[in-house]
């Protein structure tokens, strides 16, 4: 027993050790930075970012690509993406702003927010973006009511097994709806334009895309009988990243979704499009914090580090497990990672193999550029991370 736990700590640093020093050796230009006074600081790698973006365009070149903003939406993200043409996809008013005024024409944004207020609808179609997801009939009502020849896309619900971070509980509809629901659009005078779904954030189950391409074929196939012209087939996020494991890779996923739509598609659609956010930033980014403190509290180790499930790490709270590491060699022991609130729910981690730090030390926390800084807020006082981005 105590050899076979020992071998899972020993395991889990030398992971998080191992990705610590390519993600550095990769980056050299990071490296000044990675003892910073100021903590807790988030380092993005643009360049990384950047090749993230052209490898998926490289491995999935049929597929326009519309960066999810809300994984992070830092300025210097948008620009360059923007600059290697990504497209955007935007959820509220906040975001599109942001995007338009970098210079993004409105015909490379789209938004896939199944439910939007009338204002933002209103908004964005007098800007000229003019393509809308949809999951419900008061959806459709909203838009043709203030943008309306806009262009709908169903939102089908579809299997979120084995995503660290699903989304399916709470949009999209079966088969039958989504067709109900064109019908509707149509009537409505908006343009019936295509299907999207979404296999869950981090998917690292590749049924979740093989059911929903099937699903999509299914649509497309019954759309047409009633008359429908789809363009479009929009395959939302997921694509993962590393984190304490390896994460499917892009080149994997591409062949395999190539092979569905051969297979359910005999005519492809006109248009594919797919809205990367984790997997083009997520594993861009390393958070550095340092510890606060340490205790021990009956029989468990706790650290306390500068940051917190309130001030950028909420995910951890919800299915992500960050790979911690710490420069620092001996013995290995487990640890409770607290964060910098008094909540008692802001806990970022348990059971974290480290060497024992000592207070004024930095922490590290990989794969911490997406959904970290947006989530942000300054609950109890204590601040957001800052961005560094190089
Ligand atoms: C969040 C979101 C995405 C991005 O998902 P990732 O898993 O981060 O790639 C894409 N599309 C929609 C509609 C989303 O809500």
């Amino acid at each position: 027993m105590v050899k076979e736990s020992l071998d899972r700590r020993e395991l889990q640093f030398q992971f998080a050790k191992r990705y610590f020093e390519e993600f550095i050796s990769q980056r050299l230009h990071l490296q000044p930075y990675l003892k910073p006074q100021e903590t807790p600081l988030l380092l993005l790698d643009l360049e990384g970012i950047k090749r993230r973006y052209k490898e998926i365009e490289l491995y999935m070149p049929n597929f326009r690509i519309y960066y999810a903003v809300k994984a992070n939406d830092h300025t210097s993200v948008i620009k360059a993406l923007s600059e290697k043409g990504s497209g955007f996809e935007v959820a509220s008013l906040e975001e599109l702003k942001k995007v338009l005024s970098l210079k993004v024409e409105p015909e490379r944004i789209i938004s896939s927010n199944p439910v939007k207020s009338e204002e933002f609808i209103d908004y964005a179609y007098s800007v000229h973006v003019n393509r809308f997801a949809v999951d419900s009939f008061t959806e459709v009502e909203k838009i043709a009511k203030v943008a309306k020849r806009a262009r709908v896309y169903v939102r089908l619900v579809v299997p979120n097994e084995g995503s660290d971070w699903p989304l399916s509980k709470k949009f999209g509809v079966d088969v039958d709806t989504a067709i109900d629901i064109l019908e509707y659009a149509r009537e409505k005078g908006l343009v019936p334009y295509g299907i999207t779904f979404h296999v869950g954030s981090q998917c690292n189950n590749y049924r979740n895309w093989f059911i929903a391409i099937r699903k999509s074929a299914e649509l497309w196939e019954k759309a047409k009988r009633r008359g429908f012209r789809l363009q479009m087939l929009n395959m939302g996020g997921g694509i993962p990243v590393k984190y304490t494991y390896e994460a499917l890779r892009i080149e994997d996923i591409a062949y395999y979704i190539k092979g569905l739509l051969q297979k359910f598609f005999p005519n492809p659609p006109h248009e594919l499009q797919i809205e990367p956010g984790r997997g083009i930033v997520g594993d861009q980014g390393i958070m550095i914090t340092r510890i606060i403190g340490k205790a021990k509290r009956n029989d468990e180790n706790w650290l306390y580090v500068d940051t917190g499930v309130f001030n950028g790490l909420a995910e951890a709270l919800g299915g992500i497990r960050y790979p911690f590491y710490i420069d620092r060699e001996g013995e290995l022991k487990e640890w409770t990672i607290g964060g910098v609130s008094c909540d008692s729910m802001d806990v970022i981690a348990k059971m974290v193999a480290l060497p024992e730090p000592e207070v004024g030390d930095h922490l590290y926390i990989l794969s911490a550029g997406a959904y970290t800084t947006v989530y942000a807020s300054n609950f109890n006082g204590f601040p957001m991370p800052k961005v560094l981005c190089l």
